[in-house]
């Protein structure tokens, strides 16, 4: 049966988890060709890129809409 995997893609919760993780990604990338960052700068995004990675880790382990 193929009704139940295709509705459990659809995860709008999972969207935007994914959403904003490119959106960190993308701002960090665009500061960083902009001019250097300072290590402090470089950090926070960084820190912010893995709390959005594992925000969608914990729901993936929570959730399991990708398995
Ligand atoms: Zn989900």
């Amino acid at each position: 049966m193929h009704g139940f995997s295709s509705s459990v893609l659809s995860c709008r919760e999972r969207e935007r988890l994914e959403e904003e993780l490119s959106e960190v990604r993308t701002r960090s990338r665009n500061l960083s060709r902009l001019r250097q960052l300072t290590q402090r700068e470089r950090m926070a995004l960084d820190e912010r890129e893995q709390t959005a990675q594992a925000r969608l880790r914990d729901h993936d382990a929570e959730h399991g809409c990708q398995r």
